[in-house]
């Protein structure tokens, strides 16, 4: 295959003044213009993020909080303006409830410790069968400690979660449904409005993951209505290292923090430890500054590009995707719907996923290969792996094209 010259002249030109402002992508990889399809995995970084985390360290360098100085002002004001930001962004009531933590794995790490004292033995944790083992193995360790039981709510034939099964579950009474909003693996969206005001019927406490949403969708804390939502920053092209807890005032303040230490504190003497209040209660030691300033320019840029013509042109790249993967024949999508965010998951034939990754890496493409940490998921496809192809905002129809025929020079080798 010879690479392709750029195919995109009916991109709106506020599209390619988007993907501009990503320095990674205009590389090349030997004779192939890099062709980034693994956003779901992690999302290339805008400049302005780059710059954001550089002027702190260049000029704002100080430890948040605690000093009288002019630069730990400075840093701790850009890092408390992000809080403010941040409950704009997804519409919480409160700033004290947006907890910055290292990423979404550790937000839900935090509620499902937190939550120990408040489960029995025998209570019920419903898990979306779709999740991502971030959101099943902290909620096994939960039940491992309480006894709690836990319940995979089945997917339908089509792998969207069945909705007859959530049902007789719900009757059951569960103490805590954990949802996925888009899954990681396949790119299926939950309708999580009406699945958490259901939940919420039966008393449960209802946790959100949407790590592969909010870079696609506005998320609305408000309309949602879910106690706990969380995500990662460098999904939506902000820094590694840094996530977001968003938690139900109520309740945030009635979890039992994971960390303890400095920071977190009111008061400490020999004689015990009275904890401060939300936010910083949640959040002991130095937090990732730097990170969090980065996610704070991710933000500014989403607002700013992150347009209804933008999510329009992903959803048609995606439908372009989907289509164009049936078009080449003896290619096997999974879940893959008009309506899906961000994801294709596929397999060329019975050829084996790594097989594919490696060779479509030769000619410059980058997907994600293997159980893309949802075993269970691939348990229910009787799968052992298969490829994934993510886009993000920066992703174009070249990317697609280019893609299209690596795979279609992948299957005349292999085939
Ligand atoms: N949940 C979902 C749906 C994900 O896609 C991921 C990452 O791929 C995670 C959780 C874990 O995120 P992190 O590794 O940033 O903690």
């Amino acid at each position: 295959m010879t690479h392709l010259a750029s195919t995109d002249s009916a991109l709106p030109d506020s599209h390619s003044q988007i993907r501009s402002q990503f320095p990674t992508l205009t590389q090349m990889l030997g004779d192939y213009p890099l062709c980034y399809l693994d956003t779901a995995a992690t999302s290339q970084k805008p400049q302005c993020v780059l710059d954001a985390m550089a002027q702190y360290y260049l000029q704002d360098n100080a430890n948040v909080h605690r000093a009288a100085h002019q630069l730990s002002a400075r840093a701790t004001s850009s890092y408390e303006k992000v809080r403010d930001q941040l409950q704009v962004f997804i519409n919480a009531k409160r700033r004290e409830e947006i907890i910055f933590t290292h990423g979404t794995t550790e937000s839900i790490n935090l509620v499902a410790f937190g939550l120990t004292p408040q489960l029995k033995s025998g209570d019920l944790i419903l898990i979306d069968s779709a999740a991502h083992h971030a959101n099943i193995v902290p909620w096994q360790e939960l039940a491992k400690r309480t006894g709690a039981i836990i319940k995979p709510i089945p997917l339908t034939q089509d792998c969207r979660l069945d909705l007859n099964a959530y049902q007789t579950l719900l009757a059951l009474k569960p103490k805590v449904v954990a949802l996925c909003h888009v899954s990681n693996a396949l790119g299926t969206v939950n309708p999580v409005i009406e699945l958490v005001q259901q939940a919420k019927a039966q008393g449960a406490i209802t946790l959100v993951d949407g790590a592969q949403a909010v870079a696609h969708l506005s998320v609305d804390m408000a309309a949602i209505d879910c106690d706990f939502y969380v995500f990662s920053g460098h999904k939506m092209y902000g820094p590694t290292g840094i996530g977001v807890l968003y938690g139900r005032f109520e309740i945030l303040d009635t979890l039992t923090p994971l960390l303890t230490g400095g920071e977190m504190i009111k008061r400490v003497s020999f004689d015990g430890t009275e904890f401060g209040s939300l936010p910083n209660r949640l959040e002991a030691g130095t937090p990732p500054i730097s990170a969090v300033i980065g996610l704070g320019a991710a933000i500014d840029f989403l607002q700013l590009s992150l347009t209804p013509e933008v999510k329009a042109h992903e959803a048609e790249l995606l439908q372009y995707l989907q289509n164009q993967l049936r078009a080449l024949g003896d290619v096997h999508l999974y879940g893959a719907h008009h309506d899906n965010i961000g994801a294709v998951a596929f397999n060329l034939a019975d050829e084996h996923h790594q097989d594919v990754g490696i060779l479509l890496d030769q000619q410059g493409v980058a997907v994600r290969c293997g159980h893309h940490c949802a075993m269970p998921l691939m348990q229910t496809l009787n799968l052992k792996g298969c490829c994934r192809a993510s886009i993000g905002i920066y992703t174009n129809k070249t990317d697609i094209d280019h893609f299209i025929a690596a795979l279609a020079s992948v299957k005349e080798l292999l085939l």
